[in-house]
């Protein structure tokens, strides 16, 4: 396996356990790699940093997959995922969870999400794409799926100089599967889904809503396919509209709300949150209960502000649709935001909108997909329900 010697003045993010490497940080490279090649990563001192895969054409130069010298082969994916799926069995996520969430499973930009019986893999960087064939014979060995599904059709690829692609890593199935959720049930569809099909990591905040919308007239916005509005019906809200651009996740939502048998309460409307949110909030408020799950506003350090502006209108406008003593609930998925100036965005709505907010819950993703402290793109979700009241 090739060298790659680290510069001496490197961040101490590398020796604390943080699993990238940039460019800058390495003094040589001890041989000819290809990109995707695993190499040996030596501190300048010559002591074992790990054993990570490289690519040149990539921003982060290595990402490590162990701290020791040992075979990386079929095996040692098996073992890796033995010991995800380990994990998840005893933090209670089996039937559908984030099997795989890469760094915070020691399996760098690789996820795989389970939906019962049926599994959809993202191979996130060329060191891990080279990989796939035994990733999937891991999968076959340790749960003989009903079907494998491979959603790499996102950007982020081409950063790693790959191309966008999707379909079956298994014989073809039925993309469109049923999954049970807090005794609820859902239409995912893995093909054309958004990301893997369904967002997992909010599996444990749609319980969270249980109390504070009984009897609630509820307006959910970005809601997708409708999950956490079925969730405010089913825990006894009078009414539910939901709201999403897409006219797609409206369908799927609807057909949500009618397998609960909850479509009388529930509604779902394809609409422009931005403009609902921006007309309804001049006029008196008629909801007891808001709902906002936007998509990230930002996927660049560069843009951080405006997502934060992106924030504070949706929620100050959110806060202004409530009448008093009301619930917003709030999330943020984009790491760049980080928890502390997500809620110092929410404190700045509410000092504009004149409103007092009171802290009901403030979580995080659920826990299959764990955060490692310290690598902080794991720490990404923020949600958040207060209580707002006049002041
Ligand atoms: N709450 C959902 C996830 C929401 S993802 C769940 O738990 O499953 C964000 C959603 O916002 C996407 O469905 C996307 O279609 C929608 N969206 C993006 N821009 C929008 C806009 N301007 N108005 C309404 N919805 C929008």
């Amino acid at each position: 396996m090739i060298k790659v010697y680290l510069k001496q003045k490197i961040a101490p993010r590398i020796a604390n356990g943080h699993p990238w490497i940039y460019g800058n940080e390495v003094d040589r490279i001890a041989g000819n790699t290809e990109p995707g090649d695993l190499v040996e990563v030596r501190f300048s001192d010559g002591k074992l940093a790990g054993i990570g895969y490289i690519n040149p054409k990539s921003q982060i130069l290595i990402r490590l997959l162990t701290r020791k010298l040992q075979t990386i082969d079929e095996a040692f994916f098996l073992n890796r995922i033995k010991l995800a799926w380990q994990y998840r069995q005893k933090t209670g996520y089996t039937e559908n969870c984030r099997l795989v969430f890469g760094e915070a499973d020691l399996l760098p930009a690789l996820i795989i999400d389970k939906f019962n019986d049926y599994f959809v893999i993202q191979t996130l960087a060329l060191g891990i794409e080279k990989w796939k064939p035994s990733i999937v014979k891991a999968l076959n060995t340790i749960f003989s799926p009903k079907g494998i599904y491979e959603r790499n059709d996102v950007p982020v690829r081409t950063l790693e100089g790959l191309e966008q692609q999707k379909g079956f890593l298994s014989d073809p199935f039925n993309t469109q599967i049923i999954i049970n959720e807090n005794g609820l049930q859902f239409n995912v569809d893995l093909e054309n889904g958004q990301k893997t099909g369904y967002f997992l990591d909010q599996q444990d905040n749609r319980r969270a809503i249980q109390h504070i919308v009984k009897g609630a007239d509820v307006l959910g916005a970005f809601t997708y396919t409708g999950t956490f509005e079925i969730h405010a019906a089913q825990y006894g809200a009078k009414s539910v509209l939901g709201i999403d651009i897409s006219e797609q996740a409206v369908t799927q939502a609807n057909k949500n709300a009618e397998l609960n048998g909850l479509s009388h309460i529930c509604k779902f409307e394809a609409m422009n949150a931005f403009d609902v949110l921006k007309d309804w909030s001049k006029e008196p408020p008629k909801y007891d209960v808001v709902m906002l799950d936007p998509p990230a506003f930002t996927k660049n350090r560069e843009n951080i502000h405006k997502a934060v502006t992106g924030y504070k209108e949706i929620n100050l406008r959110g806060m202004k649709l409530l009448r008093n003593g009301g619930f917003l609930v709030s999330s943020s998925c984009t790491n760049l935001v980080s928890p502390d100036l997500f809620l110092s965005t929410i404190d700045m709505a509410a000092k504009d909108a004149k409103k007092r907010i009171r802290q009901v819950v403030f979580n995080a993703q659920s826990a299959d997909h764990p955060i490692i402290r310290g690598v902080d793109n794991t720490n990404y979700l923020k949600f958040l329900i207060v209580e707002v009241s006049d002041r």
